[in-house]
């Protein structure tokens, strides 16, 4: 079995997924790059490759069970086993998004991606990362998805977001149950807050760049043994729920 602690980073082909598979791979760590799209996905290995990162494919289309399910089987065969998952694949809606002019297939299309992805690629992994003995989990989240953050409003976060700010929260909400349930077994879940990051997300007006907002995600999944988990965080400490 590998030595090196091996990552599997969903959604690493572009954005800030691709930046937090190049500071994994920095550590020299395996890193398994999880993608959708062929061709994006091999050139993101290559990339990283080039860069010597020890990088592989990991075809993934995180709403897809059957694609979910060949993934895990994939890194079983490769490496036997996860030492660290980072959950960073989503999608946003419109922005702003009125809750008065959403239409479900867009909610269900959200939820879809960036809550139930979550538990899908969390759930087929988790025999493996029990194999590990420094399990660690990042959800990508965002400041958006704090309640608390959303009721002050001396807080600017960009306006209203009807489909996918609440599907942070959501997501928020189901790392605490999964914290709840891994206290104990040495894996440790949290969900990181990148920022403001300009990606195609959102149509590169963020303001910081895909390598800043990977900063959060890197340091959660280095995170020592005995260290947080069931915690929200940004660069700057914790964020309240
Ligand atoms: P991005 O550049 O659009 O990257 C999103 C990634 O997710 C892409 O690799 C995309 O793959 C992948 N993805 C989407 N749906 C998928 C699916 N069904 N299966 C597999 N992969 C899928 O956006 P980003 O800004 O880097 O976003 C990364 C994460 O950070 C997201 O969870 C986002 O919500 C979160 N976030 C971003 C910001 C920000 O300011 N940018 C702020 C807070 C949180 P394809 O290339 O195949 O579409």
């Amino acid at each position: 079995m590998s030595e090196k602690t091996i990552a599997l980073v969903t959604g690493a082909n572009k954005g800030i997924g691709y930046e937090i598979a190049a500071g994994l791979g920095a550590l020299g760590w395996s890193i398994g790059v999880g993608a959708r799209d062929g061709e994006r996905m091999a050139e993101a290995v290559a990339k990283l490759r080039a860069a010597g990162t020890d990088a592989f494919a990991v075809p993934l289309d995180v709403t897809d069970d059957a694609s979910v399910d060949a993934a895990a089987r994939l890194i079983e065969e490769r490496t036997g086993r996860l030492d660290v998952l980072v959950n960073n694949a989503g999608i946003a809606g419109g922005w702003p998004e009125a809750p008065s002019t959403l239409d479900p297939a867009t909610v269900r299309r959200l939820v879809e991606t960036n809550v139930i992805g979550v538990i899908r690629v969390t759930n087929a992994m988790l025999p493996l990362l029990r194999r590990s003995a420094h399990p660690r989990i990042v959800n990508q989240s965002s400041h958006v998805g704090s309640l608390t953050l959303q009721t002050i409003p001396e807080v600017d976060l960009g306006g209203i977001s009807g489909g996918y700010a609440p599907t942070k929260t959501y997501l928020n909400a189901v790392t605490i149950q999964y914290a709840k349930e891994l206290s104990g077994t040495g894996i440790l879940i949290n969900n990181a807050c990148p920022g403001y990051v300009a990606t195609d997300l959102n149509g590169f007006s963020g303001t910081q760049t895909p390598e800043q907002g990977a900063a959060i995600a890197i340091h959660l999944a280095t995170l020592p043994d005995g260290g947080p988990t069931g915690q929200l965080f940004d660069d700057n400490g914790v964020v309240p729920w």
